[in-house]
């Protein structure tokens, strides 16, 4: 099952909690058992676990990416835009979490977040989900007699 998503980010750089609509995808595809593969296709953004109880966690996230990869003349990248590529590069493009119960495995605090360097734009997020759910506990498997 697959399934792509598209996310507006809404400024420069921004982290987008796309919590509550990974969740709504594994519920429209019924996976109650399983794995869930995100990936970003996109080189200035990244996507990643982190804190979704405190706004203010986001702002500090942004403000301390800035100062470990500030945006700088000198980089060779013609396109001005080599700190994005960098901060993306250093979030990741893909997570893998599991399922149970339609949802993500997420702890309390936790939520995925796309993570936008180079915005505002329309991002995308590919969600592939893979249900391990066994098709029935209570059938024991029965196996036709091998014919010769
Ligand atoms: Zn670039």
């Amino acid at each position: 099952m697959y399934e792509r998503l598209s996310i507006v980010t809404r400024s420069q750089e921004r982290l987008e909690d796309i919590t509550t609509r990974v969740n709504d995808v594994l519920r429209s595809h019924e996976v109650n058992e399983g794995i869930c593969y995100l990936f970003v296709p996109h080189t200035t953004a990244g996507i990643m676990v982190n804190e979704n109880a405190d706004p203010h966690l986001a702002t500090d996230f942004l403000e301390h990416m800035r100062a470990l990869v500030p945006a700088s003349e000198h980089f060779r990248h013609a396109e001005g835009n080599s700190h994005a590529h960098i901060k993306a590069a250093l979030v990741g493009h893909s997570l893998v979490i599991p399922v149970e119960d339609g949802q993500l495995t997420l702890g309390r605090w936790q939520g995925v977040f796309l993570a936008e360097f180079d915005g505002p734009q329309e991002r995308t997020v590919v969600i592939s989900m893979q249900s391990t759910s066994p098709i029935t506990r209570e059938e024991p498997v029965t196996r036709a007699p091998r014919r010769r």
